[in-house]
């Protein structure tokens, strides 16, 4: 695997999209190249922090609940 190979599979690696013989390889190439390692750590980073952003915003229940009250009853 190269590093773009790398780069191009980054997402669907981080959503476990990729199939396990890609895997493999990525983690391989990640082991062996610490510039697309760090560049997995940060994205991943990204990856839960967008994750706790969604879950930390109103669930949709709210959201109709308030729409319900401001449209009066
Ligand atoms: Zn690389």
């Amino acid at each position: 695997m190269t590093c773009e190979d790398a780069h191009l599979h980054m997402h669907d690696y981080i959503s476990g999209e990729l199939s396990p013989e890609i895997c493999d390889d990525m983690f391989d190439h990640f082991e062996a190249c610490e510039y697309c390692r760090n560049h997995f750590h940060e994205a991943r980073r990204m990856a839960a922090g967008i994750g706790n952003l969604m879950q930390s915003t109103a669930p949709p229940e709210l959201h109709s609940a308030v729409s319900r009250i401001l449209a009066g009853g």
